[in-house]
C-alpha cells in the first residue's frame, strides 16, 4: 500500500452534496463521471494530496443506494493506492482478507479498482486501486 488515494462519502443527490463541498473546501469538484458498471455517478474534490469523491447511486441496486438505506449518508470507503493491484490481491487474499471482488475492475477517475469487505476489517470498507497506465 502508498498511501491513502481518496476517501469515498455516500450522498442522496449529488449536485446538493457538490455545492455544499465546494463551500467546505473552497475548490470544484476536479471531474465528475458515471460509473455505469457500478450505477454510480460521482465527483472528486483535491485539496493539496488529499481526494474525497462523492458518489450517488443512479439505480436502487446500487451498492450505494443500499449503504445509504441501511446507513444513511457518510463514509463509504477508505481507497489505498497500490503499485500492483494484483499482488495486494492475492497478498490479502492469502492472508485471510475477504474480497469482494477477486479481479479488478475499472472505476472512477482512471484507476483498476477492487473492494476488501468490511466483515474482515473492522467494518471498514477498503478499496484498492492503481493507476492506469496508457
Ligand atoms: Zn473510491
Amino acid at each position: 500500500m502508498k498511501k491513502i488515494e481518496h476517501l469515498g462519502i455516500a450522498v442522496k443527490n449529488l449536485n446538493t452534496a457538490n455545492v455544499v463541498y465546494e463551500k467546505l473546501l473552497g475548490v470544484k469538484p476536479y471531474k465528475t463521471e458515471s460509473v455505469t458498471s457500478e450505477s454510480v455517478n460521482t465527483s472528486f474534490f483535491k485539496v493539496a494530496d488529499s481526494k474525497i469523491e462523492l458518489l450517488e447511486a443512479t439505480t436502487p441496486h446500487s451498492a450505494i443506494h443500499k449503504f445509504i438505506t441501511k446507513n444513511g449518508e457518510g463514509i463509504h470507503h477508505i481507497a489505498f493506492e497500490v503499485e500492483d493491484i494484483l499482488e495486494e490481491l492475492s497478498r490479502l487474499k492469502s492472508e485471510g482478507f475477504q474480497l469482494v471482488n477477486e479481479s479488478p475492475k475499472k472505476g472512477a477517475d482512471n484507476k483498476l479498482v477492487a473492494f476488501v469487505h468490511p466483515k474482515s476489517t473492522h467494518g471498514v470498507l477498503i478499496e484498492l486501486c492503481q493507476e492506469i497506465k496508457d
